[in-house]
């Protein structure tokens, strides 16, 4: 059985994606700028063709709502993001946006009246691309982030977020008002692109995310002795990027080591003075670890600092600072079995995973019960242009958040 219509779900993606700076070359649709400005009025019409009634919170995340036979009961919340990386593919985010809107038009289209309100949720600022740190909205609607500290973030051109949802047209004193009551979700459930190739190697349809990988990032600071690089023998350099690169290319091999499906990533390298004739005085290296289980990423923290001490104490000075942790995040167990035999029930190639990547779904997780699913993303490519997933999958994906939604609003599923 299917329900989902793979062609309704391709006109939504690609409408969506046409609300793009950087058109030709990948999707850029930074939170409150002029393109997620219509987006969001142009996904409000879409949730109205889909019979839902449509408002937008007080710091810019759009709701549609589909009335339930008892309004006073807690909806349950489908949705996802609908800003992007710059540059990045129009699918992650909207997949779960878009997924949201299918199921409600599914509701529509066989005259289903859910017993709860079902509410389609488009969230801004996921992926942090504009005002850093990212899981914006989700952090504000749960209280994890207070409203308040809008006027202290700040984009790269120095406007504040707060500056920025007042030329969006949204009042930033009222900007608390999107904070949610403990309570007011029933379940959060969301579709999300998987951004790896773990479902496509393996020819699956969908997983069923039962976790989300713990995380860690250090930043480690190596301190050396500046000089002339013509005038300054070998013998007497204390060179600080040679120290930095010789501890960060013994790490990759410590994740290897431990297994246990733990990663391992050094994506940012400062290098100070940056003189192409002066020996380096400060280096410093971010390190971003995850892994299913804590005492791995605990482990892995404690040997990264090992090896990065030991390199320092050869004549540099060393610090690290740790930027973050976030234990892993375990899911809804009932709700994750619950998707799985609605997976099975659809005739779907299914596999549990971890999800490498935090979602909004994390921050909801300590909120309410809360359901992932993935999709499979062709070559596992993501944040990139080439981001694709065949909009029958997508389609499959939606089926188990709708057979899901159908039985927590005690609706019966069309046969
Ligand atoms: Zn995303």
């Amino acid at each position: 059985m299917r329900y989902a219509d793979p062609a309704r779900i391709e006109a939504l993606i690609e409408g969506l994606d046409r609300f793009n700076a950087t058109p030709g070359q990948g999707t850029t649709r930074l939170t409150y700028s002029p393109e997620f400005r219509a987006a969001s009025d142009w996904l409000a019409a879409r949730m109205r063709d889909a019979g839902l009634t449509v408002r937008e919170d007080a710091v810019g995340n759009l709701w549609g709502r589909l009335e339930g036979r008892d309004p006073a009961l807690a909806p349950v919340v489908i949705g996802s993001h609908f800003d992007s990386v710059p540059h990045g593919g129009r699918f992650d985010g909207p997949a779960g946006v878009v997924a949201g809107i299918e199921v409600a038009a599914l509701f529509r289209q066989h005259g289903l009246t859910p017993g709860r309100p079902v509410e389609v949720i488009a969230m801004i600022e996921e992926e942090g691309a504009r005002f850093g740190g990212g899981l914006m909205a989700s952090r504000i609607l749960t209280g994890r982030m207070d409203a308040a500290r809008l006027h202290d973030i700040a984009d790269g051109a120095g406007v504040t977020a707060a500056e920025a949802l007042a030329a969006y047209g949204l009042d930033p004193a009222r900007a608390h008002q999107a904070r949610l009551a403990p309570g007011a979700i029933h379940v959060f459930l969301e579709l999300h692109i998987e951004q790896g190739p773990v479902l496509e190697a393996h020819g699956q349809d969908v997983a069923i995310v039962d976790r989300i990988v713990g995380l860690a990032q250090l930043k480690a600071t190596f301190r050396g002795q500046a000089g002339h690089a013509g005038t300054t023998p070998m013998a007497n350099r204390r060179d600080a990027l040679v120290g930095a690169v010789t501890a960060l290319a013994q790490l990759p091999d410590l994740a290897r080591r431990i297994g246990r499906d733990a990663v391992l990533t050094v994506g940012r390298m400062e290098v100070l003075p940056g003189g192409a004739n002066v020996i380096p005085d400060r280096v410093s290296f971010t390190v971003d670890i995850r892994a299913p289980e804590e005492g791995v990423v605990t482990d892995l923290i404690a040997q990264t600092r090992a090896v990065i001490e030991q390199v320092g104490g050869n004549g540099l000075g060393v610090e690290i600072e740790q930027q973050l942790f976030a234990a892993p995040t375990p899911l809804s167990a009932p709700l994750h079995a619950a998707l799985t035999r609605h997976a099975e029930r659809l005739g779907l190639q299914g596999r549990t995973m971890v999800s490498g990547a935090g979602h909004d779904a994390m921050i909801f997780a300590d909120f309410a019960p809360t359901g992932l699913v993935f999709v499979p993303s062709r070559d596992g490519i993501s944040h990139a242009p080439q981001e694709w997933t065949d909009f029958g999958q997508l389609a499959k994906g939606v089926d188990v958040l709708f057979l899901a939604a159908c039985e927590l609003t005690g609706v019966r599923p069309p046969a």
